[in-house]
């Protein structure tokens, strides 16, 4: 099967980590019936320096004519905030990827890095977080009167809320609690009532599913002292954002977050979740995980193959009892650099495909 992947590397850690998710991408063409044409689009910083635009023509070419984009993470210390991240709002908005799907999941071997007591972790972490991508206060409507008065409109469509929900609620089914938790903030926000209304209609079709809804800051609290009873969590765009970093740091490191911004059959992107860490670039030192883990949720939404997917997991929690990335170190295992990391990943999946 042959498919076209865009790949921007980025700024800062961002060549780095995803140069080892490369490697993934080798190990499974070598062993099974794909074949990836990899295609760059710079973007980001470094790009705008040079061109005065942080996603050229050319690279948003590439990314509408593949099968799926690969993003390292772009941003550089030496220039305003958004002038290179903007380029991420523009691919999320233009290719209308509605679904930001982020797993918070605590690997056993890092239950001495997430720092809940173990009373809180409980029976582990592993929650997938589905953060609507297109609308909320994020949709930009909104101005500054002279510096005066500022405003966002918080936008919520029924469309908009319908096609994230009912992803939601598809993913509950398939996971093995099938429980689903809606957050919103419906006793204050307009918005929230509509997605609550509309959360409980297409809930009437799921009847074999556990259906809750909480506010949000109930929720803030109850994910630091019960993860454990959280298994599918659906929320707006501006909740979303920040109960899944509240989740990525309950998970050993922010190097180890993986995340898809998805369009169900389009072009979707896959991403860590940190961004170009400029202390630690050029160094070798950064956890590549988050963006092999990236790699997982590609083979699982756009290439449909939980065994490529469940082989990167497997993969990745064998090489967290060998050796651990300076970020995640512990007294007992060497610790990795970037790349030894990447190297020993490949190494556990290219024996587990080989069977
Ligand atoms: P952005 O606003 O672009 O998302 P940020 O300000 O949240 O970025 P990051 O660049 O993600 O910040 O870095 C935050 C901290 O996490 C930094 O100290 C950085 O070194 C660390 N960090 C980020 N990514 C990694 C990684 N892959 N491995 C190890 N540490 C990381």
């Amino acid at each position: 099967m042959k498919k076209i992947i865009s790949i921007t590397k980025g700024d800062g850690v961002g060549p780095e980590v995803i140069d080892e998710a490369l490697k993934i991408l080798h190990i499974i063409e070598k062993y099974r019936d794909f074949t990836f044409d990899l295609q760059e689009a710079p973007a980001g910083g470094a790009v705008w320096k040079e061109t005065g635009t942080n996603l050229p023509e050319k690279s948003w070419n590439t990314i509408i004519n593949s099968d799926a984009l690969l993003f390292g993470a772009i941003g550089l210390p030496d220039l305003p905030q958004g002038i290179a991240e903007s380029a991420i709002l523009k691919i999320r908005q233009g290719l209308d990827l509605y679904v930001n799907l982020r797993p918070i999941k605590l690997y056993d071997p890092l239950r001495d890095r997430c720092p809940l007591k173990e009373e809180y972790i409980g029976k582990g972490i592993d929650i997938t977080i589905i953060r609507e991508n297109t609308e909320g206060l994020y949709a930009n409507i909104g101005g500054i009167l002279k510096d005066e008065v500022a405003m966002n409109s918080m936008v919520y469509t029924r469309n908009g809320c319908e096609r994230v929900i009912r992803y939601a609620f598809e993913t509950a089914k398939s996971r093995k609690h099938k429980k689903i938790t809606s957050v919103d903030k419906a006793n204050i926000l307009k918005p929230s009532q509509l997605w609550r209304k509309i959360f409980e209609e297409i809930g009437k079709k799921f009847t074999d599913l556990e259906q809750e809804n909480i506010y949000v800051d109930a929720f803030c609290q109850w994910l630091i002292r019960a993860p454990y009873s959280y298994e599918t969590v659906v929320t707006g765009n501006l909740f979303g954002d920040i109960i899944s970093d509240e989740g990525a740091f309950l998970i050993g490191s922010l190097g180890m977050a993986s995340s898809g911004n998805i369009h169900p059959g389009k072009v979707s992107m896959y991403e860590p979740i940190h961004g170009s860490a400029p202390d630690i670039a050029g160094k070798n030192v950064a956890n590549p995980i988050g963006a092999i883990l990236s790699v997982k949720l590609m083979m699982e939404e756009s290439f449909k193959s939980p065994e490529l997917a469940h082989s990167i997991e497997n993969a990745v929690e064998d090489a967290l009892k060998e050796g651990r990335t300076v970020d995640i170190k512990s007294n007992e295992l060497p610790v990795l650099s970037t790349k030894e990391m990447g190297d020993l990943i490949c190494k556990k999946m290219q024996s587990s495909l080989k069977k």
